[in-house]
């Protein structure tokens, strides 16, 4: 999957509320496939527990969840 396509699938799960913040720096979010755990650690490095991110480091789960933290810090300053 190019970049270009995770961040507009990443952006889609935003856009229809399909990332839950569950505290402590997790996330539930539910994607086409399954619904998925994204942990952010305390360097704001994500994680999720898809195959997508397993193989390749990154994902439209992860993604999403990072553009959220983005949007939240943007909204706060
Ligand atoms: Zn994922």
């Amino acid at each position: 999957m190019s970049l270009d396509k995770l961040v507009e699938k990443a952006d889609r799960l935003l856009k229809n509320r399909r990332v839950e913040a569950l505290g402590g720096g997790a996330y539930n979010v539910v994607g086409d496939h399954g619904t998925y755990i994204v942990v952010q650690n305390y360097d704001g490095k994500m994680s999720c527990n898809c195959l997508g991110f397993l193989g390749k480091g990154k994902c439209s789960h992860s993604t999403a969840v990072l553009m959220r933290a983005r949007a939240n810090d943007a909204h706060l300053s």
